[in-house]
């Protein structure tokens, strides 16, 4: 402000020694007109330097100046040279976090708001095949074209990650995950996942093969047990009773060998081919009528249809899974419980499939392990109501093949709803 003064002052000054000057000289006006002038001059010289120096010579040292435009040169400098610090600052972390990335073994691929490549690392370069000089600012789906690709990354719900092969050598698998940032940028990260893929694929094979060939010693062994158990009353009753576990034991590894294979076909196979719009009706009878043949009419199970929409799915997956939750209603409910089957939903806003009990239910710790392989409650309860622990690993599969999920809702005392929800695309409104 004492600047500012300051400078009104001159020009009042410069005013007044005009106007007295001109009154001497027998003309106050021109002598006012003068003085005015001179200040006019004085600023313009002013202006044209500090022009110059911010056009031609911007990184030298302002020119001399005094009063107010002396210190808006000086302020204009250390402003300048603030923001040159700033910068180089800023370049210098944003070089160590691309050396960084630089280092990685893993592809990152920064992407701009409008899913253009502005950078990637050599990893990328490696992984994808993505070329410094061509491929900047091209669109990411020209490069990547996988359709699977494409829509992972079009509909940018990005919470589970993408698994495919590498564009540039089939061989090779690559998971992928990208993470929104900024202002609506996107990195997009791949990691070669081959080994891992193939120890996954040997244990499946191992545990599908293993399976395989235990099936035949199997029935071999249940057949004969079965001749002997026919002729039960003619060996002595100790040998009568070893008959009788025996059949037992094989019976339940049978039951695992069996639920085994299912797993495994349900997770090397791709399924969907057998997807056809199904009536649920009928189907959810015909596993009530094989429940209550199960509890033997010591429990009491109902279908529930509040809905008459089809579901597309796989017939025999779908019978796979609700049966498995309908039994296990059944086995883990004292006698005189009530089992509700309910088909309930439309095209809108999806639909479930619930298999809900009024028995002794869940303690809620458990519920996040329950679709584990071989997790019990009471492994003891289990084992003699005849359980593999896979019954519910092998619905959680079913419904994944269906874009489905399995909600579990259970207190103890208060009985078990298994839940499996559909979304709008599976369901069809009913047949004319
Ligand atoms: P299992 O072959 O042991 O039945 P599952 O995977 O089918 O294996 O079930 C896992 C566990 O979940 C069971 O051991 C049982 O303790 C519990 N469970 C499943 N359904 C019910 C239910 N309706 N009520 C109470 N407990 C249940």
């Amino acid at each position: 402000m004492r600047l500012w003064s300051r400078e009104l002052w001159r020009i009042a000054w410069l005013a007044t020694l005009g106007t007295c000057l001109g009154w001497l000289l027998g003309s106050a006006g021109l002598g006012l007109a003068a003085g005015l002038a001179v200040c006019l001059f004085y600023h313009l010289r002013q202006l044209r330097e500090l022009y110059l120096w911010l056009t031609l010579h911007p990184h030298d040292e302002p020119p001399a100046a005094r009063g107010m435009w002396g210190e808006l040169f000086d302020r204009l400098y250390r402003y300048q040279k603030s923001q040159r610090i700033t910068q180089s600052r800023l370049r210098s972390t944003l070089a160590r976090i691309q050396e960084s990335s630089e280092a990685m073994r893993d592809s990152v691929v920064m992407l701009d708001r409008h899913g253009d490549l502005e950078w990637w690392n050599s990893a990328a370069t490696a992984m994808l095949g993505l070329q410094t000089a061509h491929d900047r600012g091209q669109h990411i789906t020209n490069l990547l074209r996988e359709p699977s690709f494409i829509s992972y990354f079009n509909a940018r719900d990005y919470s589970e990650p993408l698994t495919l092969t590498s564009p540039i050598d089939e061989r090779r698998i690559l998971q992928y995950q990208i993470t929104l940032y900024g202002d609506d940028e996107r990195l997009v990260m791949a990691r070669d996942i081959t080994r891992l893929h193939r120890l996954e694929q040997m244990r499946r094979d191992f545990v599908a093969n293993v399976s395989h060939e235990l099936r035949t010693p199997l029935t071999v062994l249940s057949g004969y047990l079965e001749t002997y158990s026919d002729i039960a009353d003619q060996l002595p009753p100790r040998l009568g009773k070893s008959i009788h576990q025996m059949q037992e034991q094989t019976q339940r590894m049978q039951n695992l060998v069996n639920d085994l294979l299912l797993l495994s076909r349900l997770e090397i196979d791709q399924g969907g081919k057998d997807h056809h719009p199904l009536n649920l009706g009928p189907l959810l009878q015909s596993i009530c009528a094989d429940a209550l043949a199960l509890s033997n009419q010591r429990h009491t199970i109902t279908v529930a249809l509040e809905s008459d929409a089809r579901l597309l799915c796989s017939e025999q997956e779908i019978r796979s899974a609700i049966s498995n939750l309908v039994f296990n209603a059944v086995r883990y409910t004292p006698a005189g419980s009530q089992i509700t089957l309910r088909w309930q939903g439309n095209a809108a806003g999806g639909g479930s499939i619930d298999v809900e009990d009024n028995g002794e239910g869940i303690d809620p710790v458990h519920i996040p392990r329950l679709t584990e392989r071989f997790y019990r409650v009471d492994k003891g309860r289990s084992t003699a109501t005849g359980g593999t622990g896979l019954g519910l690993a092998i619905v959680k599969h079913v419904l994944l093949r269906h874009d489905a999920q399995l909600q579990i809702e259970s207190h103890p005392g208060k009985g078990a709803l298994f839940r499996c929800s559909f979304p709008p695309s599976r369901l069809l409104a009913p047949s004319k």
